[in-house]
C-alpha cells in the first residue's frame, strides 16, 4: 500500500491475458494450498497420521497427472517445474548416451541434438549446457520450421538417424502453434526406432488433449504455474524403461528419483487443477470450443479498431488461446505501454537481446522483421469467462481511441466527434526517436503549419497520419545533410504532401527569403511567427546544414533568439559527428562549429539527427563542459589544423557496436549521466508533505495518460515533448520536479538529461506507477 494519491480517479479493473508467462493461483487451488500449509502439513515420507494424510494428497494428484496426461504404465514425477523436467530428460538421455558411445568407441561430435527452432529457451541452453558439462561434444542443431511455424519433416528425417535426442514442443509458448505429434512420431521412428524425443508439453495442458502412452514421446515436462497452480510445482512424464538420471540425489522421495521433501502445498493446489480439467469439480474450466468462442471475440475487437493488424500466426494451427500480432507503425513498447494504461498485461511476445528486441520464435518462421520487432501477445486459460471477453473488447476499444485522441491512429469514419473534442494539444516541437536516430517535428498551432526535419522513414507514417489528423499543412520537410546511415524519407513525404514545392536536394525551399545576419547572408522561411534560418555547416559532410528556429530578425546587427537549433550531425550528444566520410573536412567542421556558436550562443538548445546516448537535447554551454575539443574550438584555443589532427585519432575510435547502425559520431564520455534523487513512495509522499512547490510530471505519451491520469496528481509532459518542455523552462530550472512513468526507466532517463541541462532539483519515482498505484 502507498501513501501517494492514485494515478487514476477510477481505477480500471486488472485484465491479465499474459497466461503464458503464468497465471493467477485459482481461490479454490490456493485454498487447498492453504490448508496443506496449515493443517494438512505432514511430510509424506512420516508414517503418523499427518505424514499418511499427506500422503494421500500426493497419491491422489500423481493419479489424476497420470489420467490426464493418458501416462498408461508411465512414471509422474514431482517437479519444481518444467525447466526441472526438462533438465531431467536431457541430463538422462545424454548419460545414456555417453555410455553407449564408450561401449562402441564412437564420438559424440559423429552424432547431433536436434531441438526445434521455436523451442523454448530453456531446451536449447540446456542441451547446451549438458553437452558442454558431460564433453559429449555432438552438434546441438536447430530444426527449422515454416511460415506457419511447423517442424520440417523431411529435416527430421534427414537428421534423426544420426541424433542422440529430439526436442519438439507440443505447443508454443509466444504462438500457440502446435505441432502434428502423430506426423512426427511417424517421421522419427520410421527413421530411428531408438532415438529419445522429449515433448515440452507446458503450453498444451487444459488446452489440449493429451494420450502420452500411445505415442513413443518418453519425456514430457509439465509446470504448474501456467495453470492456476503456484510456482515451483510441476511434473514429468517418463515412459516406461525410458533411461533415467536423478538431477536430484538425497532422501530417495519419488522413488528415489528426485528427492528433497515434497512441495506439497503446490501438490494440494495441483490436484484442485486436475479436478477441473476431468471435470470432476463444482467449478469447472470453459470448454475448449468456448474458448475459440472468445478468441474470435478478441480478434473481431482488435480487427475492428485496428483495421491493418496484422497476425503472426495461423489460427488453423494454434491453441484457441494464444494471439500474437502486430500493428503498423507501432512498436511491441508502444502497444505494451498502452494496454498497460488500460490496464491490460499483454506481453510483448519477444526476447530481448543486446539493443534489438525481437521474437527468435517469429525470425525462425521467417517473418518480417517489423513483425517480429512489434510482437504483441495476448494469452488466456481455460479459467477465462465471457465477462471478462467482453471487458477485453471494451478495453481494446477505449485503448484504439486514446491512440486517435493522440492522432497516433485515425479512423475517419468512426472519430466521433468526442475523440475529437478531447485530442490532446500539439504546438511547438516534438520528437521522434528509432534506435539511435532522431526526426524533428515543428508545429505552429495557430496558423495550423508544420515542419519535418531529418524525416526517418520508420515515422513517414505516423507523420502522415498526425499531419491529416491535426488538420495541419507541411511547409518543409528538410533533411540536415546526406545520411549516410539511413534513407531519407523525405521524397516520399515531399511528394505526397509538397508535390508544389520546388526545393534543393535537401528540401530547403527555392521560395526562401534573403536576409542579413551579423553580416552573413542567411536565408529563411516562416514557419507562424518564427523563422527557420538556414546555414551552411560543412565538415560530416559538405552539404551539411543547420537550421535555427528563431523569432523574427527585425535587426541585422542584434543577436538571434534561438529556440532550436537543428544542426544535423555537426554536434551530437556528448560527441562531434564524423568527419571520416568522403565529403567530410574536419577543417571545415572548425569553422562550422566557429559559426554555428556565434549565431546560437551557448544556451539555444541543440536538436542533433542522432541521439545514442539517450539524452533528448542538449546546449553549447552543456557540451562544452564535457567536450574538451569542442570547448577549445568554440574558445578558440586551437587552430584548425590541431582540431583536425584531434579529429582524425577521434574518429578512429568509433566501433559500429549496433551491427547495422552506423554510428555517426564517436562517444566522448559514455558514463556521464548524472545521479538523479530517486523517491519512493514513502518518501516522496513526505517530499510532497513538507513542500507544496514539488511538481510532478508524467512523462508517459498522451495516450497512456488519457487512460489512466489524474490532472491533480501529475501534469502531462510526455517524453516526445521533453525537448520543448526544456525550452519553455529555461528560466524556471531550480523549481522541484518529480518526474513519474510506468515502470520509472523513461522517468530516470528524462530527469537524467534534464539534470545534465541544469535543473537543479529533479528526480524521479523508482519504479513508477507499476510499484506505486494501489
Ligand atoms: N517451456 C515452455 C513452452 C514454457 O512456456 C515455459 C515457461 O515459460 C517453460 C518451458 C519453463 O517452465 P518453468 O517456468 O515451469 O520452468
Amino acid at each position: 500500500m502507498t501513501n501517494l494519491p492514485s494515478t487514476a480517479k477510477q481505477p480500471l479493473s486488472l485484465i491479465y491475458l499474459d497466461a503464458n508467462a503464468t497465471t493467477q493461483v485459482l481461490p479454490q487451488a490456493a485454498a487447498a494450498a492453504l490448508t496443506a500449509m496449515e493443517t494438512l502439513f505432514g511430510n509424506p515420507s512420516s508414517s503418523h497420521v499427518t505424514g499418511l494424510q499427506a500422503k494421500q494428497i500426493m497419491d491422489k494428484a500423481r493419479q489424476q497427472a497420470k489420467k490426464i496426461v493418458g501416462a498408461g504404465e508411465g512414471k509422474i514425477i514431482f517437479t519444481s517445474g518444467a525447466t526441472e523436467g526438462i533438465q531431467t530428460a536431457i541430463l538422462s538421455t545424454l548419460i545414456n548416451a555417453k555410455k553407449t558411445l564408450n561401449n562402441t568407441n564412437s564420438k559424440g561430435k559423429d552424432y547431433c541434438l536436434l531441438y526445434g527452432a521455436t523451442e523454448h529457451k530453456a531446451v536449447p541452453e540446456s542441451l547446451k549446457h549438458w553437452n558442454e558439462i558431460l564433453e559429449i561434444n555432438a552438434e546441438v542443431k536447430a530444426i527449422p520450421v515454416d511460415e506457419l511455424g511447423r517442424l520440417d519433416m523431411d529435416f527430421i528425417a534427414r537428421e534423426v538417424p544420426n541424433a542422440l535426442l529430439i526436442c519438439t514442443m507440443a505447443v508454443n509458448n509466444e504462438t500457440g502453434v502446435y505441432q502434428d505429434i502423430n506426423l512426427l512420431d511417424k517421421t522419427i521412428r520410421a527413421n530411428n526406432a531408438n532415438i529419445a524425443w522429449m515433448v515440452d508439453c507446458v503450453q498444451a495442458l487444459g488446452k489440449q488433449d493429451l494420450n502420452l502412452a500411445q505415442t513413443s514421446i518418453d519425456y514430457a515436462p509439465f509446470s504448474g504455474h501456467k495453470l492456476y497452480a503456484p510456482k515451483g510445482i510441476g511434473f514429468m512424464y517418463v515412459k516406461e524403461n525410458a533411461p533415467f538420471t536423478p538431477v536430484i540425489a538425497g532422501g530417495g522421495q519419488e522413488g528415489g528419483l528426485r528427492s528433497g521433501t515434497e512441495n506439497l502445498p503446490g501438490l494440494a493446489a495441483l490436484s484442485v487443477i486436475f479436478d477441473m480439467l476431468t471435470g470432476e469439480s463444482e467449478h469447472s474450466f470453459t470448454p475448449v470450443k468456448t474458448l475459440h468462442l472468445f478468441h474470435q471475440q478478441i480478434v473481431a475487437a482488435l480487427i475492428k479498431v485496428f483495421p491493418n493488424i496484422v497476425f503472426n500466426h495461423c489460427f488453423e494451427n494454434s491453441v484457441p488461446t494464444t494471439i500474437n500480432f502486430a500493428i503498423p507503425g507501432f512498436s511491441s513498447k508502444e502497444i505494451m505501454d498502452l494496454f498497460d494504461a488500460a490496464n491490460v498485461r499483454v506481453s510483448s511476445g519477444s526476447a530481448c537481446s543486446s539493443k534489438v528486441t525481437r521474437s527468435f520464435v517469429l525470425d525462425a518462421m521467417g517473418l518480417p522483421a517489423w513483425q517480429s520487432e512489434s510482437a504483441i501477445r495476448m494469452s488466456f486459460g481455460p479459467a477465462m469467462t465471457q465477462v471478462l471477453v467482453d471487458q477485453t473488447c471494451s478495453r481494446i476499444v477505449s485503448a484504439a481511441q486514446a491512440l486517435q485522441q493522440s492522432c497516433l491512429t485515425i479512423d475517419i469514419n468512426s472519430m466521433d466527434e468526442k475523440i475529437n473534442a478531447d485530442k490532446a494539444e500539439l504546438d511547438g516541437l516534438m520528437q521522434f526517436k528509432m534506435g539511435g536516430s532522431c526526426s524533428w517535428l515543428y508545429v505552429d498551432n495557430k496558423t495550423k503549419t508544420a515542419l519535418f526535419i531529418d524525416p526517418l522513414p520508420e515515422v513517414t507514417d505516423r507523420l502522415q497520419t498526425l499531419l491529416t489528423c491535426r488538420g495541419l499543412d507541411l511547409v518543409a520537410v528538410i533533411d540536415t545533410h546526406g545520411h549516410a546511415d539511413h534513407i531519407s524519407c523525405r521524397d516520399s513525404i515531399a511528394k505526397t504532401c509538397l508535390a508544389e514545392q520546388e526545393s534543393d536536394c535537401l528540401g530547403w525551399p527555392a521560395n526562401a527569403q534573403t536576409t542579413n545576419i551579423d553580416g552573413n547572408k542567411c536565408q529563411y522561411i516562416t514557419l507562424g511567427d518564427k523563422w527557420l534560418v538556414k546555414v551552411a555547416t560543412p565538415g560530416h559532410t559538405d552539404d551539411s546544414i543547420s537550421l535555427l528556429l528563431c523569432e523574427p530578425v527585425l535587426n541585422s546587427t542584434e543577436a538571434l533568439s534561438v529556440h532550436y537549433a537543428f544542426c544535423g550531425d555537426l554536434i551530437l550528444m556528448d560527441s562531434l559527428g564524423r568527419t571520416n566520410f568522403s565529403t567530410s573536412s574536419a577543417p571545415d567542421m572548425f569553422t562550422s562549429l566557429q559559426l554555428l556558436a556565434k549565431l546560437i550562443g551557448t544556451q539555444s538548445l541543440i536538436c542533433p539527427s542522432h541521439d545514442y546516448n539517450n539524452e533528448f537535447t542538449t546546449s553549447l554551454s552543456a557540451e562544452m563542459s564535457r567536450n574538451l575539443l569542442l570547448k577549445q574550438v568554440i574558445n578558440d584555443e586551437i587552430s584548425a589544423n590541431t582540431f583536425s589532427m584531434k579529429k582524425f585519432t577521434m574518429d578512429k575510435a568509433i566501433i559500429d557496436e549496433s551491427g547495422s547502425e552506423i554510428m555517426c559520431g564517436a562517444l566522448i564520455s559514455t558514463c556521464d549521466k548524472k545521479p538523479v534523487h530517486e523517491y519512493d513512495s514513502a518518501s516522496l509522499a513526505e517530499a510532497m508533505k513538507q513542500s507544496s512547490a514539488i511538481k510532478l510530471i508524467d512523462i508517459r505519451e498522451p495516450h497512456e495518460y488519457a487512460l489512466q491520469h489524474d490532472e491533480n496528481f501529475a501534469e502531462n509532459v510526455p517524453l516526445t515533448r521533453l525537448v520543448q518542455f526544456v525550452q519553455e523552462h529555461q528560466d524556471y530550472k531550480q523549481a522541484p520536479l518529480v518526474l513519474v512513468c510506468r515502470s520509472g526507466s523513461r522517468s530516470h532517463l528524462a530527469a537524467q538529461a534534464l539534470s545534465r541541462l541544469g535543473f537543479a532539483q529533479v528526480g524521479h519515482l523508482k519504479g513508477g506507477y507499476a510499484l506505486h498505484q494501489y
